[in-house]
């Protein structure tokens, strides 16, 4: 018997899962009774272990997100503050996607070594609101472009806003509490196009098959 589901809208699609018999996973994105965002993990598939799977994506998003456990089926994450951010959300479920089953996963730091210009970035969190500093290391010569060039891949990967006049500042519209998804978000935003890239492509691969046309 066919199970009927209010999943919401679809956001985001791995139609290629590589660590379980290459299913498809869709992100779906609903609002509760509360008005509080959720998102749920879900696969048509009917492979025995699918629900592992979903669970083990959905702590995976936990964990490299900040997010937390939403309703009781192991598949439902959203965020502490109630908001969408679905963007950021997208970009989590993409990376959260990749990790093997049985990888010991930590938060990502505020910090991270910039290949290409040799750089420490640090993110500095502003004590007083929801905003971080983009900072860098080294030689002042191309310094502040390139601050603002990974600020900007920061508003761009997960719609945080810009502080006006400030191109090192970014800010999240929320009351907070974002430190791992953003220290997540600064390891995609030192080459934001390669990040945009592989999103555009992971949702040009394929529509989520529907129960009877997914091979089991
Ligand atoms: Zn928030």
């Amino acid at each position: 018997m066919a199970r009927i589901l209010d999943l919401g809208a679809r956001v985001e699609l791995t139609a290629i899962y590589p660590h379980f018999h290459d299913i498809s996973i869709g992100l779906y994105q609903h609002t509760n009774e509360g008005g509080q965002v959720q998102f749920q993990v879900h696969s048509y598939s009917a492979r025995q272990g699918v629900d592992n799977c979903l669970r083990h994506v959905a702590a995976s998003m936990v964990l490299l997100g900040g997010m937390e456990a939403a309703g009781g089926n192991g598949h439902t994450v959203r965020f502490g503050c109630g908001g969408s951010h679905v963007k950021a959300c997208r970009r989590v479920f993409i990376e959260a996607c990749k990790v093997p089953p049985g990888e010991a996963l930590q938060a990502k730091p505020l910090e991270i070594f910039d290949k290409k210009t040799e750089r420490k970035i640090t993110l500095e969190k502003l004590s007083d609101k929801e905003a971080f500093r983009v900072t860098a290391d080294g030689v002042e010569d191309g310094k502040a472009r390139r601050i603002a060039a990974v600020a900007g891949g920061l508003v761009k990967l997960a719609d945080l806003a810009h502080v006006e006049g400030e191109d090192s500042l970014v800010l999240f519209p929320c009351s907070g509490g974002h430190d791992a998804l953003v220290g997540l978000l600064l390891v995609r935003a030192l080459n934001v196009r390669a990040a945009m890239r592989e999103q555009d492509g992971a949702a040009g691969r394929g529509v989520l098959a529907a129960p009877s046309a997914q091979q089991q």
